[in-house]
This record gives C-alpha cells, structure tokens and sequence, in this order.
C-alpha cells in the first residue's frame, strides 16, 4: 500500500501503545521511514521494539532515538535521524502520560510534570518539525490530543488542561502554516486498550461498564488511531487542516 509513498515520519512515545501502533500502520501503508522517538526502547507491552518490528515485516525503513520530549535536545536529534531519511515530512506528537488525580492535591511539580510532557513536549516538537518542513517540501503534524481535550472531566484536571491546549495549539498552528504547506490536525482518542497509567487489563466490571457506553461496544486498538493518522499524514486529507478527528466508537456522539 502506497499512501505514504515518500514520506518520512517521528513518531514520539513510538515504541509502546498508540504510537506504536501509528508507526506500525504508516510503515503498512508505504512510509519511506518511520523513527521511533521515546524514552524507552521495548514496547510497555512486551514484544518486539517497534523499528525492529518495521524492518522485519515492513518495506519500511526505521530507527529508534533515545528522546525524552521534554528535553528540545532529544527531539532535535530526532529531526536529524529523520534527516538520515530524507527529512521529516510527518511529525506525530504522542507521547504523553495520564493519571487520575485529585485537584486540591496536584503539587506544582505533579502539574509541570505533566503539562511539559503532554503540551510542552508537543509544542517543541511541531516548532522543530516545522521548522525542517519550511526548508523541505511541507508536511503534516499530528498532535495526539484526547476526548479529554474536548470535554472537562474532573477526575484527570491537569491531564485535560494539557489536552484542551494541545487542541488550541494544533488550531492555532494549521492557521500560522496553512499557507506553507504544512497542515496541522489533532487526533481525539476515546478509550483504546494500552499500559498507559499502569495495566491495560483494569477491573473486568469497569471495563464493561465503559464498553457498553460505546456506541460500537468495544475498546479503541491502537491500530485505529493508526490508520486515522494515516489518513491526515497523506494526500487524501490534502483539503484537512486545524481539523479535530474523534476516534472513540462513538462515546463522544450521544453525549
Ligand atoms: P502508553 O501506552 O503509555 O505509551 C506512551 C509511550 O510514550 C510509552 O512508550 C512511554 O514510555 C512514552 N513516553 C512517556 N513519556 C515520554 C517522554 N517524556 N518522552 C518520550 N516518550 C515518552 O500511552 P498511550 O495510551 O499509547 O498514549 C499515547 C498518547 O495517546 C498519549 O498522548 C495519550 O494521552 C493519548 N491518549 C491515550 C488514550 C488511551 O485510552 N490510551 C486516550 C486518549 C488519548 P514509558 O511507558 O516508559 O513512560
């Protein structure tokens, strides 16, 4: 499958969850190269380290980078093994961390741990991914936002401030480089079935409850919001900017 034909993808937080599965998918669907950027290099969930997992099975190209997305040096340095490729033409901005929290003892440390992670981390990543797209030819960045990026939930405070701004942010971008050839979406994932916060197994009873309230009767794959991104990193999508694409199996739509 052709798609990606020619493009060069950073995926950070690659090697585990969503962004393994994002990475997975753009290989599957003809990515030139897809480098891993995260801070650790086997997969939350046991297996087979994301780039390696692409070079077996793939036409795909792949690296893993060393790069922890509060630090603009690690990300630098994944620009520059996009570089070895050809240069970064799709920039996905996944990697994040959620906790459930209870807002009257969120310590300032709790809050910036999460905000230069989930936000910070992204802004840093699209200024230095645009940058490179500026002196190429374009592209297209991708922030992994959440359904928390668009609905309050007093349960995960700073994670839905850090969600919500990395949604104004992805607008605010599409509308500075709309007309430079770069398009800047977000992606909203609802519940899809990764480690992030501990287990992905949880307690059976919530898990079913949860399930029944979507639409489609299932948890999210990270698969899916793989082939969502595909979609906003290639050509079909060339009409789609400062757009917010929900993939929850429908929670979201009878709310
Ligand atoms: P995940 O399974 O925990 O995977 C995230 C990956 O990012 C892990 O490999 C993690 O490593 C890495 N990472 C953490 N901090 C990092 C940092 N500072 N720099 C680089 N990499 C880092 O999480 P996920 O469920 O795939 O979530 C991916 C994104 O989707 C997040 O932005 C999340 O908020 C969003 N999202 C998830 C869901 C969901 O239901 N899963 C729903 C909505 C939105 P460590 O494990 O070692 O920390």
């Amino acid at each position: 499958m052709t798609l990606l034909d020619g493009r060069v993808a950073v995926v950070t937080g690659g090697s585990s969850g969503i962004g393994r599965g994002i990475a997975r998918e753009f290989a599957d669907y003809g990515a030139d190269a897809v480098v891993v950027a995260d801070i650790r290099e086997g997969p939350k969930e046991d297996g087979t380290p994301t780039h390696e997992l692409i070079r077996a099975e793939t036409d795909a190209d792949a690296t893993f980078v060393d790069c922890d997305v509060t630090d603009r040096a690690d990300l630098a340095a994944a620009m520059d093994a996009a570089d070895e490729f050809g240069g970064v033409s799709v920039m996905v901005n996944n990697a994040g961390i959620w906790q459930p929290e209870e807002f009257l003892d969120v310590s300032d440390d709790d809050y910036e741990r999460t905000m230069d992670i989930n936000l910070k981390g992204a802004y840093v990543g699209a200024q230095l991914a645009a940058e490179r797209m500026l002196d190429g030819d374009g592209g297209s960045i991708i922030n992994i936002s959440s359904i928390a990026g668009l609905f309050g939930n007093g349960n995960w405070p700073t994670y839905s401030a850090s969600k919500g701004g990395l949604t104004m942010l992805t607008y605010s971008l599409a509308h500075r480089f709309g007309s430079e050839g770069i398009r800047v979406n977000a992606i909203h994932p609802g519940g899809i079935e990764t480690m992030i916060g501990g287990d992905s197994g949880g307690d059976p009873d919530q898990a079913e409850a949860f399930t029944q309230q979507v639409p489609l009767g299932r948890y999210g794959q990270p698969e899916d919001i793989g082939r969502a991104a595909v979609f906003l990193a290639s050509d079909l999508a060339s009409y789609v900017t400062g757009e917010s694409l929900v993939v929850d199996g429908g929670w979201t739509s009878w709310r």
